[in-house]
């Protein structure tokens, strides 16, 4: 999930969809007559979804209209959103094509599978443990660094447990070199991006999770072509291991000790990570597994999150794993979201909601709200306190809000809130007691949002 013009981070009510659901577009008024084909079907359908925004439109600017304000709508700029035959954005949730995954890695197995695959080399199982410690404490592939296995062997283990996952393409650095942005090119071409960010007490990396994506958010630039394939657990796990060979070679601005190292993890690059969760949460457990199984992570540093994909949300929450869960909802109606987050015709804000709310009570970790303030799009107070009554219907003290500025881009309607308008939307989630931090965006001269870097080249 990421958000326009950001980098590394990182949006109803019931009347309204009745509302929404007004007789005059309704299927039950479509006149009937003979059978319709599949394209007079489609052009109903379409035909409906222009009525319905329609009516949205009335009712969300009605309210701007009462606050002095302006409602702008969530439209797509410099390019088009795939459309379904309903007339709303495609939602893709497997590959286009059948795709082939990168060879297997080292980072895929587990500890007991690496020493069953070198045993199969005729090799002893010890051996796994010390090809882990070279990749994940020494943060190396290259067989000339590992002298403690037999001479003869390296480079035919390197090149057994090591296939190269990630080239890097290109690196772009800001904040006295403080925040690093990478773009790597995978094994099939696929184009990725991690961020990478020195804060005063900690290193945090933002990780993509899939090539390309299938969610078709209006601002996204990762979201417009499309979901190539979903990423390998070990090509997710790479892009930490790289980030922290780069920290130890002194390539992050400020270091303070060689031995310092990527301690918060964010699944806000490209991709939505529960789409991918099987190979999102392999990469989990081997974030959280004791060096050299795993990096040997804390599971409270490392944040997953998602534009609402509510089963896999409710199968995180069973999950024996307590990481810091983070919900992209940007709006609190459905009518606002259903155009700004497309898979909200799928899943509604309450669902979403009531999901991050069952992972508190499961997990007894606190979930944190993030909400990117647009320009009248979805900064109106009527909006702040929508959102207020809806996390306080559910309980106190569950719920974080981390309203997010947006860079300021002149003429776009992706842009950022007044700083009058973001200071009256965080105060009124405060009045409201709903516990709410301004979040600090990184890497503005550096092509914003994860996502535009690879559509660019
Ligand atoms: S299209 Fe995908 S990557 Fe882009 S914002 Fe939506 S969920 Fe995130």
């Amino acid at each position: 999930m990421v958000v326009p013009n950001l980098t590394a981070q990182i949006a109803d009510t019931r009347g309204t969809m009745e509302t929404m659901t007004s007789p005059e577009i309704t299927p039950e008024t479509v006149p009937s007559a003979a059978e319709p084909n599949a394209a007079e079907r489609a052009a109903r359908r379409a035909e409906q979804a222009a009525a319905q925004g329609a009516q949205q439109m009335r009712i969300s600017e009605s309210r701007a209209k009462a606050e002095g304000r302006a409602q702008v709508r969530p439209t797509a700029e410099g390019w088009k959103q795939a459309m379904g035959e309903d007339g709303r954005p495609q939602l893709q949730f497997t590959a286009k094509a059948r795709v082939s995954q990168p060879p297997v890695h080292l980072a895929d197995l587990t500890l007991a599978e690496r020493a069953d695959k070198l045993k199969e080399m005729g090799l002893q199982g010890f051996r796994a443990k010390q090809l882990s410690v070279h990749y994940f404490q020494h943060y190396t592939t290259d067989p000339e660094l590992m002298s403690d296995l037999p001479k003869e062997r390296r480079a035919e283990l390197a090149a057994a447990m090591f296939p190269k996952l990630l080239t890097e393409v290109k690196r772009l650095a800001t904040d006295d070199g403080k925040t690093i942005k990478f773009l790597w090119r995978l094994f099939d071409g696929s184009l990725i991006e991690s961020v990478l960010m020195r804060y005063s007490n900690r290193i945090t990396l933002c990780i993509s999770s899939q090539c390309g994506c299938g969610m078709n958010c209006p601002f996204c630039a990762t979201g417009q072509a499309g979901l190539t394939r979903n990423m390998s657990t070990a090509e997710i796990l790479d892009q930490i291991v790289q980030a922290n060979r780069v920290i130890a070679e002194g390539g992050l601005g400020g270091q303070k000790h060689p031995e310092e190292r990527v301690g918060n993890i964010v699944f806000m690059g490209m991709g939505e990570p529960l789409a991918n969760y099987k190979r999102v949460m392999n990469a989990v457990h081997r974030m959280v597994a004791e060096a050299p199984e795993g990096l040997g992570m804390s599971a409270r540093g490392i944040t997953v999150s998602t534009v609402g994909l509510v089963p896999a949300m409710k199968k995180l929450a069973e999950e024996n794993v307590p990481v810091t869960f983070a919900l992209s909802l940007h709006a609190p109606d459905d009518e606002l979201r259903d155009e700004m987050i497309p898979v909200n015709s799928r899943w509604k804000v309450d669902e979403a909601l009531d999901a991050a709310h069952t992972y508190y009570v499961k997990t007894g970790r606190r979930v944190s709200i993030e909400y990117a303030l647009i320009k009248d799009m979805n900064d109106h107070g009527w909006r702040a306190d929508l959102l207020a009554r809806k996390l306080n219907a559910r309980g106190r003290g569950w719920v974080h809000v981390n309203p997010i500025p947006l860079n300021p881009t002149p003429g776009s309607v992706w842009t950022a809130s007044e700083p009058d308008v973001t200071a009256e939307f965080i105060d009124r989630l405060e009045s409201a007691g709903v516990p709410t931090t301004l979040r600090d965006t990184r890497g503005k001269e550096i092509d914003g949002a994860c996502g535009q870097l690879a559509a660019a080249e």
